[in-house]
């Protein structure tokens, strides 16, 4: 992997970059993958590359949620994995419930199971979704195979960077969505029951803290109610934005570094 300094500010985000280049050689990522990342780095860039309070309260949400689902899946395509491996791995921990499957725009047989050998080297047990054995109506192409054991079966379906059709698709056949998108803007975001605007890694990590805090209390009578994620994450861009435009600004032109520009941590 190519060599990168501690020291550069965007450390973190260049490791991933390079992370997902290195999985796009060995077939796991494919191009139009990293087409999707660089849309959803520049999202991150207008969220601040942290996470933001409604993705926060999103999350809650979204531990009760899942918590409380009779057959909750988290679907997984080539970027998820290479991307949060671990971090499934540790959801599936704390949510023996949750099955895990593997879904792709672009399907072949080797590359399902590039993913689900991924997934299992980081620790998920079972895998669905290599050999499809259902059909999602309405949607054409691979896209609608998906297994029948795994969202065929799913009250609740965790999607994360997934495209508008699928997420219509899954909802119509009656499937509750949590979608991960940095994009508020896209049909997925908007149309999901449930959106975290946020990074898929930070969004992760996050639900899961959610569960751990959450694992000695009872259920919930009632599932938590959502709320218009995608539209208070727009108003939070646009409240930095404002912020930006004239303090930082200020900042940059008279020489002095932001705390977390010099830092190159993510907010
Ligand atoms: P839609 O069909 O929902 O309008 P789209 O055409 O943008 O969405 P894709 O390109 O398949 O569909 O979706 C990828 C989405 O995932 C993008 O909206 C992008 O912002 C988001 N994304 C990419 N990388 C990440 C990441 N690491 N964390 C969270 N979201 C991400």
């Amino acid at each position: 992997m190519t060599q990168i300094s501690p020291r550069h500010p965007r450390y973190a985000s260049l490791r991933r970059r390079a992370g997902l280049a290195e999985s796009f050689r060995s077939g796991l990522v494919v191009p139009e993958g990293l087409l999707a990342h660089g849309r959803g780095e520049a999202f991150d860039y207008l969220l601040g590359e942290r996470t933001t309070a409604s993705a926060r309260r999103a999350a809650r949400i979204a531990a009760d949620w899942i918590r409380r689902a009779r057959h909750p899946v988290l679907s997984v395509n080539g970027n998820v994995a290479a991307l949060a491996a671990p971090e499934i791995a540790e959801l599936v921990r704390l949510l023996p419930t949750l099955r895990v499957e593997v879904n792709l725009f672009h399907r072949t047989p080797a590359r399902a199971r590039a993913i689900a050998q991924r997934l299992r080297a980081a620790g998920v047990p079972d895998v669905l979704g290599v050999t499809p054995t259902a059909r999602l109506p309405g949607l054409p192409s691979d896209r609608a195979r998906i297994d029948r054991r795994g969202l065929g079966e799913a009250d609740l379906a965790i999607i994360p960077l997934e495209d508008g059709d699928r997420a219509e698709a899954l909802q119509r056949h009656g499937v509750r969505i949590i979608a991960i998108d940095l994009n508020p803007l896209s049909r997925t975001a908007q149309r999901a029951d449930l959106a975290l605007v946020d990074d898929l890694n930070r969004a992760l990590q996050r639900i899961a803290q959610e569960v751990r805090r959450r694992s000695r209390r009872p259920l919930p009578a009632r599932a938590p109610p959502s709320f218009d994620a995608p539209g208070a994450a727009l108003e939070e861009i646009q409240r930095r934005l404002v912020r930006l435009s004239s303090s930082e600004r200020r900042r940059v032109r008279s020489g002095v570094r932001s705390p977390a520009r010099s830092s190159g941590r993510p907010r």
